[in-house]
């Protein structure tokens, strides 16, 4: 959204013979902006006020505040900045979510979700690849908020079994997983690098095939959901119920963050939700076929994906 701001400027003491230039200039500015086209991503509104005249122009799809004033192309914004209007991370909006996060420390997390896709309607949507943690969220929007869109990165190298999970979903929960796919199949993507940069690159392979469809995912989005918990690595030890995810520009609410990996089995078990068979084979943590293996006896829960590369984490749940 651009501002054009016809008014007294403290910053910007002028004389009163410099009102005449600045008149004439305006016009060809007005014409730029409109050469681009009143759209919801550039709106333009004009105020008037103030004892003398000077103009500025700012950009509130600059997301850092900057004040580098670029104006983003609109398939460049992502998350709530796509949204119209966009959900800004104002130091309001922050402490705001935060308070709500503290006051949810002891919720249930259906309780959580409720609240989440009362906020936020159908800007709310939830990511998920099948694991233990997502199946009992799904379970419970199944409960709570049977509407609210889910999705699945689905990176082209997932497992069957994972991927049947999707059906298992939607017949026994009445909620259709979408799956969303980067633009290059694996056997296109593959050639045009050569062979696959699981080998190779494999932060690059998870930003091209997991971090910017969760972009394209969840553009116009002011919140996803997430299943990470807590004490599932020192990455996620930090995780808030509810926060800003400053990565993808929307509110991130982890309603199992301060569950634990009994309590997730225990609500399996007792609501006979579906979940991965390989996860009885030793998977612990199933991602993509390439980059996952079992776990041995005593290993770390997530010690089996992208074993022996150093990498811990796709990229979906850090900030950096
Ligand atoms: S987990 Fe492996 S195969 Fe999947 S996107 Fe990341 S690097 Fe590629």
């Amino acid at each position: 959204m651009w501002m054009l701001d016809w008014g007294y400027h403290p910053c910007f003491e002028i004389p009163r013979r410099a009102v005449g230039f600045l008149t004439l200039l305006m016009p060809p500015v007005l014409f730029h902006q409109l050469s681009r086209g009143f759209s919801r991503d550039h709106p333009i509104f004009i105020t008037t006020h103030g004892p003398c005249f000077a103009y500025t122009m700012t950009n509130s799809n600059d997301p850092k505040g900057d004040g580098e004033g670029k104006l983003m192309e609109p398939q460049e914004l992502i998350g709530s900045q796509a949204a119209d209007p966009p959900l800004l991370p104002t130091p309001e909006v922050l402490e705001d979510l935060a308070a709500i996060s503290q006051s949810f420390e002891s919720a249930e997390p259906e309780t959580i979700l409720e609240w989440a896709a009362s906020r936020y309607g159908n800007r709310f949507t939830m990511a998920t690849a099948f694991g233990p943690e997502g199946m009992v969220i799904l379970e419970m929007l199944s409960r709570v908020s049977p509407r609210t869109p889910v999705f699945n990165l689905d990176t082209g190298y997932q497992f069957a079994e994972t991927l049947a999970l999707r059906d298992r979903v939607a017949e026994k929960y009445r909620i259709e997983v979408e799956l969303m796919r980067p633009e290059l199949t694996v056997v296109e993507y593959e050639a045009l690098h050569g062979g696959p940069l699981y080998k190779t690159d494999p932060n690059r392979c998870c930003g091209d095939r997991k971090l910017s469809v969760l972009k394209r995912a969840a553009r116009g989005k002011y919140a996803w959901a997430s299943a990470i918990r807590r004490d599932q690595s020192p990455d996620r030890a930090m995780a808030s119920i509810i926060g800003w995810d400053r990565k993808f520009h929307l509110v991130k609410v982890s309603p199992l963050a301060n569950w634990t990996k009994k309590q997730v089995w225990d609500r399996i078990v007792k609501n006979d939700i579906p979940y991965n068979p390989l996860h009885d084979a030793g998977y612990t943590s199933i991602g993509c076929w390439p980059c996952t293996r079992a776990v041995l006896s005593g290993e770390d829960e997530r010690a089996g994906r992208w074993s022996g590369t150093g990498k811990t984490e796709c990229g979906l749940h850090t900030q950096d």
